[in-house]
């Protein structure tokens, strides 16, 4: 079955030494390159590390990801073990110029990933290890972690970081299996920002394997040139085998996840509610709106949604099977007694057909979202293997009169959707930006501070046609571009959003 995603932000991311690259490969040497001989034994990988080729029963498994929508293709998969196996496929890679990805949580949907054909995929799925030191406010993570892998271990120290967000797709959300490290290295869009600023933020220090083979540590004191790169188009410097972020006090052991779902009728109220906030967005508080096809999408009578100077569109039915249904998620860093007075602006002008409002415990953030459709970690990586094709963008504020546009326009496409095409989704995010803005735009590679809500652009947002200056700006543009020939003349991290 063919699944269209549409996602729209509408506001507002050792043994080889082969060093020097291809063209300083003998032609005695050539014969190590080739791709389809490789084995641990030909790399003089560890023995724990595994080399698969497409005809492997695991070959599937292995190089599985979320989206099959321009996606890389390999003609061999390496599960290393070790970060000197990391090294040696990089040198590997670089040395005989074979287009090569590290993989941690295989969500990025990118199509620039899709430029990586039949070529080496290095899955970091053996590096995701954690722990924590609660006195030094530290966790340290392996490169292939997923952020369901640190979520109970850091709220069992009495801590949080910043998580990602999920989102519910066909009723079921893929967030906790995303990769931590990706998100961190493009900015990081989380829920806890207006608390503790980009996910990126959080890190403090990363071991990355350069394109040669090196590796370094990449910190405020150590290679901060890299360290300042990291923090914003990473995915282009290296590899990260290990990082270290500052972890925080919970702020509150008990947070509320509410979900309400309106009919479209409602959508006039709703964005009049996110721009409400205009760039003041509490600090704890956290806004999605999730647009999806709903066969059981009902008006509900009591609803009084038409404000006298922004009339909502008027030719949607407010009848059953209006088909479109908007779901609205917020979740406090907080009681319900705290969010309630921030919740009933919303919940004076319309009523929800459908709500879930629960105060559950921080580490439970990701599973309930959004009527609980990630009901486990397990259930969110089997949610891989889709086409999903997604588009971004950014506003710093909100257009009332294109918003209507909008909403019309994806109701009357749904209405005549086949049953492919109804799995279309948009959402919005709006979290706090009062921390992200309080760290100097200089301090890092992430350009988009100021952005109000988080309708992409970004750049693990991108859809991969984006100019390069819409994705990081043409303000870091040029040192990224200088940090890029010192760390990786040869251009081999060339395809997540390229910039050269
Ligand atoms: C369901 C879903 C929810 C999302 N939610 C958020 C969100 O809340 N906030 C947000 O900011 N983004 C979010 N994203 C976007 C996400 O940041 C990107 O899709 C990201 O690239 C996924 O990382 P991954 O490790 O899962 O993917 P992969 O496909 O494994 O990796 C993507 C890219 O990152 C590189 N990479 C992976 N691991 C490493 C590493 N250890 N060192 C160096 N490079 C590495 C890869 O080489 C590749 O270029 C979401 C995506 C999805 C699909």
């Amino acid at each position: 079955m063919y699944h269209h995603h549409v996602k729209l932000i509408l506001l507002a991311l050792g043994g080889l030494l082969l060093i020097g690259g291809a063209s300083c490969l003998s032609q005695q040497s050539r014969h190590l390159c080739g791709i389809n001989e490789l084995s641990t034994a030909s790399l003089r990988l560890s023995p724990g590390s595994e080399v698969v080729f497409p005809g492997d029963d695991d070959f599937g498994a292995v190089t599985l990801r979320w989206t099959n929508f321009s996606r890389p293709t390999y003609s061999v998969a390496v599960i290393p073990a070790l970060e000197s196996d990391v090294q040696k496929l990089a040198r590997f890679a670089t040395a005989c110029d074979i287009p090569f990805l590290a993989t941690s949580g295989a969500h990025g949907f990118d199509t620039t990933l899709g430029r990586v054909k039949q070529g080496l995929e290095i899955d970091l799925s053996r590096f995701r290890a954690v722990s924590i030191d609660a006195t030094a406010n530290t966790l340290i993570v392996g490169g292939g972690v997923r952020f369901s892998d640190m979520i109970d271990a850091v709220y069992a120290a009495g801590k949080e970081i910043s998580p990602l967000t999920t989102s519910p797709e066909q009723d079921h959300g893929t967030g906790p299996c995303v990769g931590m490290l990706s998100p961190t290295l493009a900015g990081g869009v989380g829920r806890y920002s207006g608390l503790h600023g980009m996910i990126s933020d959080q890190l403090l220090s990363a071991r990355v394997v350069t394109a040669n083979g090196s590796v370094v540590t990449a910190s405020a004191t150590e290679h901060s040139d890299l360290f300042w790169a990291l923090r914003g188009a990473g995915n282009n410097f290296g590899i990260v085998t290990e990082a270290t972020y500052r972890v925080f006090n919970l702020t509150s052991r008990i947070i509320v996840n509410a979900d309400y779902a309106f009919s479209p009728n409602a959508s006039a109220a709703i964005i009049d509610y996110f721009a409400s906030f205009g760039d003041n967005t509490p600090p704890k508080l956290a806004l999605i709106l999730f647009g999806k096809y709903d066969a059981n999408t009902k008006d509900v009578s009591n609803m009084h949604t038409i404000s006298a100077t922004h009339p909502s569109p008027t030719h949607l039915s407010c009848k059953r099977g209006t088909q479109l249904s908007l779901w609205v998620n917020i979740v406090y860093a907080g009681r319900l007694v705290e969010l309630q007075p921030l919740l009933d602006p919303l919940l004076a002008k319309v009523t929800p057909y459908r709500q879930n409002v629960s105060e559950i415990p921080w580490s439970q953030m990701l599973y309930y979202n959004f009527f609980g459709a990630t009901p486990s970690a397990p259930a969110a990586c089997a949610a891989k293997g889709l086409d999903r094709d997604i588009y971004g963008g950014a506003i710093k504020s909100y257009d009332k009169r294109e918003w209507n546009r909008f909403i019309a326009n994806f109701s009357s496409f749904l209405r005549g959707a086949d049953e492919a095409s109804r799995s279309s989704i948009f959402f919005i995010e709006q979290f706090s930006k009062v921390k992200v803005l309080q760290i100097p735009d200089e301090e890092t590679a992430y350009p988009w501070r100021d952005i109000t809500a988080h309708l992409y652009i970004y750049v693990n947002y991108g859809h991969g046609d984006e100019k390069s200056e819409v994705l990081y700006s043409a303000r870091k543009l040029p040192r990224l571009r200088a940090l890029k020939k010192i760390w990786d003349p040869e251009n081999a991290f060339r395809f997540a959003h390229p910039f050269v």
